[in-house]
C-alpha cells in the first residue's frame, strides 16, 4: 500500500500509479477540491464521469463545521461524502494562515478564530493530525507554517524551521494512532481521539516542504524532511501564493534533481498552463480550486485557451464549448445555450461550467501521461502551449 511506481519519463517528466487504500491513481493527476466535503456543484456520479480518481476535502473547513466527530459518526469522510475512491485532507495550515481576523502562532500551534461562529479555536500539529484521522482520507498532509509569497529570507527560515519542528510532531503522533495507541490524553479539546483499528494502515501522512522563495532554504528543507522518515509523498508549498510564475517554475526545475523517487505534489496549482509547466518539471499531483471557482463565473477552459462564456459572441453560437471534450456539458449543449444559463442567472449554468472545467484538467493529465509515454513531452508541451497561449476570448 502507498507504493509508487514510475511507469515512463520524458526528460523529468514522469508516468506512474500511486497505489492507495481505495484505489490507484495514475499520474500526472490533477485532484479536484472539495473544501467541505463537496466539489461545489458537482455530485459523486459527476466526479467519476469527469474521471477523478483523488479528490481532496479541506480539514479545517470540516473541523469547524460540521466537526470531526460528526464526520465520524456518519461513517467516516467516504461514507459521508459518498466518495469511494482516494481521498486527501490537507492539515489546515494554509487556511489558518489564510484567515482573515485573530491568528496567533506559537511554538505549540496557531490559535485563530473560526469563519463560522467566531469562537477561538486552536490547532496544533497533533490535533491536526487526529483531525485529519478521524477523517480517514487516504493522504493526511502535516501541518505547517506557511508564509506569503513573498516573505524575506528571516521570515521564511523561521517558518520552515517551524514547519520542520511541527513535521516531527505530527509524523510522530500519527505513527501513535497507526499503531493504534492513543499516544498521550485520549481527549484533547474536547474531541476524543480513537486509537485505530488493527492494521492494514490506511491512511498515509506527507510531509510538506516551505521555504519561500529561497532556493537555499528549500534545499535545506528537503534534506532534513528526507533524513527525518521514509515518506510516501512529499508535497511542496507555499508556491503559487503571488510571487511571478517564473519563480515557481525555476524553483521546481532547481529543485527537481534532487527530489526522491516519492509522489511529488503540486500544493494549490492548477492552472492548465502552470499544470504543464510543472509535469515538464517533474511533478506528479496538482490541487486548485481554479476549475470550479472559474466555472461557477463563466470561464471555461478549452484547447484554445480560456473562454468568457457570458460574452456577446456565444449568443447564437451552435457549437460546443469544446469541440474535443467528451463532458456532458460538451456533448448535449451549444455556446449560445450556455451563455443563456449564465445570463439568466441559472443554477444549471454553474455545474455544467464547473463539470466541464473539472474534465479538461483531468483530460489535460491524461494527454500528458500518453506523451510521456510515447517519450514525446517537450514537443507535446511545445505543441499545446503554442495553441492555448495564442488565443482566448476570455
Ligand atoms: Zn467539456
Amino acid at each position: 500500500m502507498f507504493e509508487f511506481r514510475i511507469d515512463a519519463t520524458s526528460g523529468p517528466a514522469r508516468a506512474g500509479r500511486l497505489a492507495l487504500p481505495h484505489g490507484t491513481v495514475s499520474t500526472p493527476c490533477f485532484m479536484p477540491v472539495g473544501t467541505q466535503g463537496t466539489v461545489r456543484a458537482l455530485s459523486p456520479n459527476d466526479l467519476r464521469a469527469a474521471g477523478a480518481t483523488l479528490v481532496l476535502a479541506n480539514t479545517y473547513h470540516l473541523h469547524v463545521r460540521p466537526g470531526e466527530q460528526v464526520v465520524a459518526q456518519l461513517g467516516a469522510l467516504h461514507r459521508f461524502m459518498a466518495w469511494d475512491r482516494p481521498l486527501l485532507t490537507d492539515s489546515g495550515g494554509f487556511q489558518v494562515f489564510s484567515l482573515e481576523g485573530f491568528r496567533r502562532v506559537d511554538e505549540d500551534g496557531v490559535e485563530f478564530q473560526s469563519h463560522v461562529d467566531g469562537g477561538r479555536r486552536r490547532l496544533t500539529p497533533e490535533r491536526a493530525t487526529e483531525i485529519q484521522w478521524t477523517l480517514g482520507a487516504d493522504i493526511a498532509m502535516a501541518f505547517d507554517h506557511v508564509v506569503p509569497g513573498g516573505a524575506d529570507a528571516a521570515t521564511a527560515r523561521d517558518a520552515l524551521e517551524r514547519t520542520l519542528r511541527w513535521l516531527e510532531r505530527c509524523a510522530r503522533r500519527h505513527a501513535e494512532l497507526a499503531d493504534g495507541r492513543s499516544g498521550g490524553p485520549a481527549v484533547r479539546d474536547g474531541a476524543a481521539v480513537r486509537p485505530s483499528a488493527s492494521p492494514p494502515v490506511r491512511q498515509t501522512l506527507w510531509p510538506i516542504l516551505q521555504g519561500g522563495t529561497h532556493r537555499a532554504l528549500r534545499e535545506a528543507g528537503l534534506r532534513r524532511i528526507l533524513d527525518m522518515n521514509s515518506w510516501t509523498g512529499l508535497a511542496i508549498g507555499g508556491l503559487s501564493v503571488g510571487e511571478p510564475k517564473a519563480v515557481m517554475y525555476d524553483m521546481l526545475e532547481r529543485l527537481e534533481p534532487k527530489l526522491p523517487a516519492l509522489p511529488r505534489y503540486l500544493m494549490g496549482v492548477g492552472f492548465p498552463e502552470d499544470l504543464v509547466a510543472a509535469v515538464e518539471r517533474g511533478v506528479d499531483l496538482f490541487d486548485c480550486v481554479a476549475p470550479t471557482r472559474h466555472g461557477r463565473n463563466g470561464s471555461a477552459f478549452t484547447p484554445d485557451g480560456p473562454v468568457n462564456i457570458r460574452n456577446a459572441e456565444h449568443r447564437d453560437d451552435p457549437r460546443p464549448l469544446d469541440d474535443s471534450c467528451d463532458c456532458e456539458t460538451c456533448t448535449t449543449f451549444s455556446r449560445g445555450y450556455l451563455r443563456h444559463l449564465f445570463v439568466a442567472e441559472e443554477l444549471l449554468g454553474l455545474r455544467l461550467l464547473s463539470l466541464h472545467n473539472v474534465r479538461y484538467l483531468i483530460r489535460l493529465a491524461g494527454d500528458m501521461r500518453a506523451a510521456i509515454r510515447r517519450n514525446a513531452f517537450g514537443p507535446w508541451a511545445d505543441a499545446w502551449r503554442r495553441r492555448y497561449l495564442r488565443s482566448g476570448s476570455a
